[in-house]
């Protein structure tokens, strides 16, 4: 494997890279064999691995049988201790130097994650892959990407080590980088935006930079499609701004970071028939429908994580977007890459994931019709079943030992002898009261169903998280909705508040509300502008915006996020759906 990334550091060769591809995925299952012995050697002197008799065994059935399953809280102390500064082999033989916060939306505080070397040499294999299939598929040459991405804070644990959220480690790494500029067009926007300290203004600038190269931009894309639907959004509301920037050559004064300003000013010049031809590109527009493929003529695609919670938005940009097809991005995590999307043509919704059978070992655990597990053992990578759900584990080369990752996965088939995954959900957000269970899936289509409603009003639903109210008794579901139209336009929003109860049907759900043991859903309404509080508190605590999801549901913990949403209701509904 060392030798095949050599081999594609010195040129990329995306048939190469492709047919590497084939070789592994055609004898997964040694390939995984060979994957958990190289870990298992590099990191025996671990003291996690000692504590747990493995005694420099190499073999997946010592493995399992000595190492047992867990979550990031069992590990946490361990994790602690490095990022403290006790370099001693504690997760890895050779010591951790930096620090990946995860996102940390489904707990509301990021995670601290170990990272190294063999984690950016996974990045770099998975990009490559997902590349060459993309390029088949989809050529680009010349031009620019116009990509929203951002740096979070990075900031020194007390013991020294870097820390800051995967896109950061990965965009500050300068083999990623020159791998990345290799193989794709260039970025649109300067390091000093990407890397700016405030993400307003890096959003503007990029914006900016997007229009300034408007005819040259090939690709638009972003880590997760949240942020992409964040950047329209904002050009909806400041593009008279951009326009009068772009006419006169005069950055806004919004502007104030002077990295900033010094390196957009080597790009921005006075051009007014540029600012006359954006304007009457916008206002020629119907509703913001096909802004993209306007404003951007020459774009071949729009690239971004678009599945699990990022589907909701797929409608929103569809609308952007027109017809220029919506290629979904890989799937991976702040505890390390898991498949890589090589079919880019399916559409985001039967997005499949291929495993890389190098990058870690994997194990599966299988769910039933709850996500509760069926079996307590976990199966391998290549004994998994099509058509049936698994919780997936994760060993990977920086310290992590048959970890939890904490989501559900199904099988849709295979390529060669390796699966392909469907992203189905976190497995922990989960609506429950008593013998209902419903997951973020469930939530989603239910809103989509009543926002379906909702857009015959033209209006259209910006938002959504949820929480269950056990204060009340029976306790009930309260769905926030942050929408485009009058939070107090009764009459529609109260079909929509009946229809979101409707439209959960799971039978524990049903019936518990048939009997009452479950009291009638909530809609409360938020004012407009609510999700980027929290998008604004979530980046405060470390987290990128490239890498922000919105929770789907706020559990009790997460008391800064509930707040937020608390002060910012301006009108309740109660279903009448089961009366
Ligand atoms: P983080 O570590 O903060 O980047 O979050 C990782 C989590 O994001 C994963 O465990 C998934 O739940 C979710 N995720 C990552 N990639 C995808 C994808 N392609 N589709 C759906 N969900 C994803």
């Amino acid at each position: 494997m060392v030798n095949m990334l050599d081999k594609m550091e010195e040129v990329f060769d995306p048939e190469a890279v492709i047919e590497e591809f084939e070789a592994l995925t055609k004898d997964a299952g040694e390939v995984q064999r060979e994957a958990l012995r190289k870990i298992l050697e590099e990191n025996g002197e671990a003291e996690y691995l000692r504590e747990w008799g493995l005694n420099g065994r190499t073999d997946p059935e010592s493995f399992r049988g000595c190492i047992p399953l867990v979550t990031h809280k069992d590990l946490e102390s361990y994790i602690q201790r490095i990022a403290d500064g006790q370099n001693s082999p504690i997760l890895t033989g050779k010591p951790i130097t930096t620090i990946s916060l995860s996102s940390g939306t489904t707990q509301g505080k990021p995670k601290f994650v170990p990272f190294n070397d063999e984690l950016m040499e996974n990045t770099l294999q998975i990009f490559k892959t997902s590349f060459a299939f993309r390029n088949r598929e989809y050529p680009i040459a010349g031009g620019k990407a116009l990509q929203f991405i951002y740096s979070s804070k990075q900031f020194m644990t007390k013991g020294g080590l870097e820390a800051g959220t995967a896109t950061t480690n990965l965009y500050r790494n300068s083999k990623i980088k020159k791998t990345l500029s290799e193989m794709q067009v260039p970025f649109c926007s300067p390091d000093e935006v990407i890397f700016g300290p405030d993400f307003h203004q890096s959003l503007y600038c990029h914006l900016l930079c997007g229009l300034i190269f408007r005819d040259q931009v090939q690709v638009i894309s972003s880590t997760f499609a949240h942020s992409i639907i964040h950047a329209f959004r904002t050009l909806e509301q400041v593009w008279e701004e951009l326009v009068s920037d772009i006419g006169g050559g005069v950055l806004s004064t919004r502007i104030t970071v002077p990295s900033v300003r010094l390196a957009m000013s080597k790009i921005l010049k006075p051009d007014p028939e540029l600012a006359d031809t954006i304007s009457c590109k916008i206002l020629g527009l119907n509703n913001w429908n096909g802004l993209i493929p306007e404003l951007f003529p020459n774009t071949k695609y729009i690239y971004g994580i678009m599945t699990g919670s990022m589907e909701p938005y797929l409608m929103k940009l569809r609308h952007y977007a027109g017809n220029l097809p919506l290629l979904s991005a890989d799937y991976g995590s702040s505890e390390g890459w898991i498949g890589v999307n090589v079919n880019p043509k399916l559409p985001p919704e039967l997005t499949t994931f291929a495993v890389l059978p190098n990058i870690g070992y994997f194990e599966f655990i299988p769910l039933d019709d709850d996500f509760n597990s069926v079996e307590p053992n976990p199966v391998g990578l290549t004994e998994v079943k099509v058509g049936q759900e698994y919780e997936i584990i994760v060993t990977n080369f920086a310290g992590l030992y048959r970890y939890r990752l904490g989501d559900a996965v199904k099988v849709k088939g295979f390529h060669n002898s390796t699966p392909e995954l469907q992203f189905v959900c976190r497995k922990n957000l989960l609506l429950t009261i008593n013998i209902d269970k419903n997951t973020e899936k469930d939530l989603q289509l239910s809103v989509e169903a009543a926002a379906k409603l909702l857009s015959t009003e033209n209006q259209e639903v910006i938002d959504f998280t949820s929480q269950v109210d056990t204060s009340t008794d029976p306790g009930h579901y309260v769905i926030f909705w942050e929408t485009s139209g009058d939070p107090n336009h009764h009459e529609i929003l109260q079909e929509c508040c009946n229809c979101l109860d409707k439209s959960f049907v799971d039978a524990g759900y049903m019936s518990s509300r048939k009997v009452n043991t479950i009291g009638a859903l909530e809609l409360r309404m938020v004012k407009k502008g609510t999700f980027h509080k929290i998008l604004d508190h979530y980046v405060g605590l470390g987290s990128a915006v490239s890498q922000f999801k919105t929770p789907r549901c706020v559990g009790p913990t997460n008391k800064i996020v509930l707040q937020i949403l608390t002060n910012n209701v301006v009108k309740s509904y109660f279903s009448s759906a089961y009366n």
